[in-house]
C-alpha cells in the first residue's frame, strides 16, 4: 500500500477501534459522539493546512512556506527541498546564460538569433553596431524590416546559404564597412545570421590587384619595345649597322628599367615580409651622407650645385643598408626632379631631440593634393618625367617603409616651381653621440 495512505487509515481505525472499545462502556451515543469529534478535528487539522498551503500559493516563496503539521509537516519539507533544488538548477542556468552572454558579446562577429518566422530573438552588441540594432527594442521584430537592404532580403528569401553574401553597411561611428553574412540554420527552423566585418581584407584585395595591374603595366611598355626592335631587327635581310647599334641602346635601357623596377619591388617586398627583427647597428649618418654627397655629384654630372651641411655628428641606431637606400632615394629624387641649374642641399640635423635628415631642393615642386598620395606605390604626379629619368614609381614608398621599420617619418614640404623639401625624422631614443674621435670642433659644411 502507498506510505501516504498508511497513517490516515491507521488514524481512521484508530477511532474506529476507540469508538467499538467505548460503546460497551459507554453506550452507543457516546462512542458516536467521540468517533465523530475525533473525525471533525481530524478534519479540521487538514482544513487548516490545506488553507495555509492556498494562502503560500498566493506568493509561493521558500521563506514563507509554512512548517505544517503531521502529515502535512513532511508535505511542505519534501516542497521547501524541491524550491531549494529548483533555486539551484535556476542559478546554473542563469550563470551558464549570462556566460553565453558574455562571450556573444566578446565574439569579433555580428551575432544576430532568428526565430523560424525570421523575427529577432537575441542579438550580440557587435550586431547592434553594424546593423542597427537594440535589442531591447527590436527582439521579436522581423529582420526585414530593420535590415532592408534588396540584397539581404533576397538572400534571406532563398534556401541555399552555402555562398556567403557580401553586405555594405555604413553604421554611425564605426563609417563604411563592408560585411561577409552567413545564415547558419540549427535546431527547430531557427537560424544563427552571421556577420564578419572584411573591409580590411577588401582593401588589402583591392590593393594587391591594384599593385598586379600596375606592375603588368609597367612592365609592358619595355617588353613592347623589346619586342617591337627584335621583330625589326629579324625582319631585316641586311641589317643596317648603325640602327642595330641604336635599337641595341635602346633595348638596353629598357632592360636597364625593367632591372630598376624588379630590384625596387624586391626591396619592397624584402622590406614588407620581413618578420626577423630589424638588424640595427650604430649608423654613422654623417659619413653616411658624406658618400651619398659624392653620389649626388656624379649622379648630377655637373648640372647643379649641390651642397653639404653637416649640421650636428649625431649617430643613429638604425640599419645601415635600408637608411642608404631611404635616404639615396631622397637624393636621387631631387637630382631627377631638379632642372639644370638647379640647388640642392643635403643636410644632417638635429631638431630638439630628434634627428632630421633632409634634401632640399630648388626643382619642380609638388601641389598641395599630391603630397599625402606621393609614398604610395607606383604613385607619380608626372608619369613621364619619372620614366624618362629612370623613376619606377616605388622609391618613395620604399623610403616610408624603411623609416616606419625605424619609428621614424617623413616630412614632405613642396611648392609647384619653386622646389621641395623631404625629410626622415628619427626618433630621440635613436639617436646616439657621435664617436669621440669623429666628434669634429665645428659642424661641416661643404658646396
Ligand atoms: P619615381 O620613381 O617616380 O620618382 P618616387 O616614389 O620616388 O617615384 O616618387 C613619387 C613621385 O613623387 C614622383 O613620381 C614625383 O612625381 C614626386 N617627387 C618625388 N620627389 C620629388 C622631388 N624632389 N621634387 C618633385 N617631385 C618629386
Amino acid at each position: 500500500m502507498n506510505g501516504h495512505w498508511r497513517k490516515p487509515l491507521l488514524t481512521a481505525t484508530l477511532i474506529v477501534f476507540s469508538a467499538l472499545v467505548l460503546w460497551p462502556i459507554a453506550g452507543a451515543t457516546a462512542a458516536s459522539l467521540a468517533a465523530a469529534t475525533a473525525f471533525g478535528l481530524l478534519l479540521v487539522h487538514h482544513l487548516h493546512n490545506l488553507s495555509e498551503f492556498h494562502q503560500w500559493l498566493l506568493a509561493p516563496k521558500l521563506e514563507n512556506l509554512p512548517n505544517g503539521s503531521g502529515k502535512w509537516e513532511q508535505l511542505f519539507s519534501y516542497l521547501a527541498r524541491m524550491m531549494r533544488r529548483q533555486g539551484q538548477i535556476e542559478a546554473q542556468l542563469q550563470e551558464a546564460l549570462t556566460r553565453f552572454q558574455k562571450a556573444g558579446a566578446a565574439l569579433p562577429e555580428a551575432v544576430v538569433i532568428l526565430d523560424n518566422d525570421n523575427r529577432i530573438d537575441w542579438c550580440n552588441p557587435k550586431a547592434e553596431a553594424y546593423f542597427g540594432l537594440d535589442l531591447d527594442r527590436d527582439r521579436g521584430q522581423q529582420v526585414t524590416s530593420l535590415m532592408r537592404q534588396p540584397q539581404f532580403v533576397e538572400y534571406l528569401r532563398q534556401t541555399d546559404f552555402s555562398l556567403p553574401l557580401n553586405l555594405r553597411v555604413s553604421p554611425a561611428g564605426i563609417g563604411d564597412a563592408t560585411l561577409s553574412i552567413q545564415m547558419v540554420p540549427y535546431g527547430d527552423r531557427e537560424t544563427l545570421l552571421l556577420g564578419r566585418d572584411i573591409t580590411r581584407w577588401e582593401r588589402l584585395e583591392i590593393t594587391r590587384r591594384d599593385f598586379v595591374a600596375n606592375v603588368s603595366h609597367e612592365l609592358r611598355t619595355p617588353l613592347t619595345v623589346l619586342n617591337g626592335f627584335l621583330e625589326t631587327l629579324s625582319d631585316m635581310e641586311r641589317p643596317d649597322p648603325e640602327m642595330t647599334a641604336r635599337s641595341l641602346l635602346l633595348m638596353s635601357q629598357q632592360c636597364v628599367r625593367m632591372n630598376r623596377l624588379v630590384e625596387d619591388l624586391l626591396t619592397l617586398s624584402r622590406l614588407e615580409s620581413s618578420v626577423a627583427p630589424l638588424r640595427e647597428e650604430t649608423v654613422n649618418v654623417p659619413e653616411l651622407v658624406q658618400h651619398l654627397y659624392q653620389d649626388a655629384l656624379s649622379l648630377s654630372n655637373g648640372k647643379h650645385e649641390i651642397h653639404l651641411k653637416l649640421a650636428d655628428r649625431a649617430c643613429v641606431r638604425a640599419n645601415a643598408d635600408e637608411v642608404r637606400s631611404a635616404f639615396g632615394n631622397l637624393v636621387s629624387n631631387a637630382i631627377r626632379y631638379t632642372p639644370e641649374g638647379g640647388r640642392i642641399e643635403l643636410q644632417w640635423t638635429l631638431r630638439g631631440d630628434e634627428g632630421m635628415f633632409s634634401v632640399t631642393d630648388t626643382g619642380i615642386g609638388i601641389e598641395m593634393h599630391h603630397i599625402d598620395r606621393l609614398t604610395e606605390r607606383f604613385y607619380r604626379v608626372d608619369r613621364s618625367r619619372s620614366r624618362e629619368t629612370g623613376g619606377t614609381g616605388l622609391g618613395l614608398a620604399i623610403v616610408k617603409h624603411v623609416l616606419s621599420r625605424h619609428q621614424a617619418h617623413l616630412e614632405i614640404v613642396s611648392e609647384p616651381g619653386e622646389g621641395s623639401i623631404f625629410s626622415a625624422v628619427f626618433p630621440a631614443d635613436r639617436m646616439e653621440a657621435a664617436p669621440v674621435a669623429a666628434r669634429p670642433s665645428q659642424a661641416v659644411a661643404v658646396s
